[in-house]
């Protein structure tokens, strides 16, 4: 499957989503990608003053495109037909456990990612 990205940084994958139609795992197929994300810490000084230190640090994001169940065969493509099936639709955050596509490496994501400018 061909998705259209202007990100190449970004990774065509997939992961398992329940079919909405026969209950069974079907695959949900999307761009997998590093959003750089920012965390406020506060680290105590003494004397009530407190010092808030930026933990900057790379999320894994999934964008899903289509979905395919190989048990009754639908296929649903574009966030329009993903949410009307009640699948997800919008970018979410991931854990790399969700993948299981060999090719899915967060660590070569953000690699690749660093050669940019972060947004931070
Ligand atoms: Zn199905």
């Amino acid at each position: 499957m061909n998705l259209d990205t202007d990100d190449d940084t970004a990774l065509e994958t997939s992961t398992d989503e329940e079919c909405p139609t026969c209950a069974r795992t079907g695959r949900l197929f999307g761009l997998a990608d590093a959003e750089a994300e920012v965390e406020w810490g506060v680290e105590p000084l003494g004397g009530g003053q407190y010092e808030h230190i930026p933990q900057r640090y790379w999320q894994a994001v999934f964008t899903p495109a289509a979905f395919r169940c190989t048990v009754c065969d639908p296929e649903l493509k574009g966030p329009e037909e993903l949410r009307l099936a009640e699948l997800p639709y919008q970018r979410f955050e991931l854990s790399s456990d969700a993948l299981d596509e060999p090719g899915f490496d967060l660590q070569a994501l953000t690699d690749a990612k660093s050669d940019y400018e972060p947004p931070w």
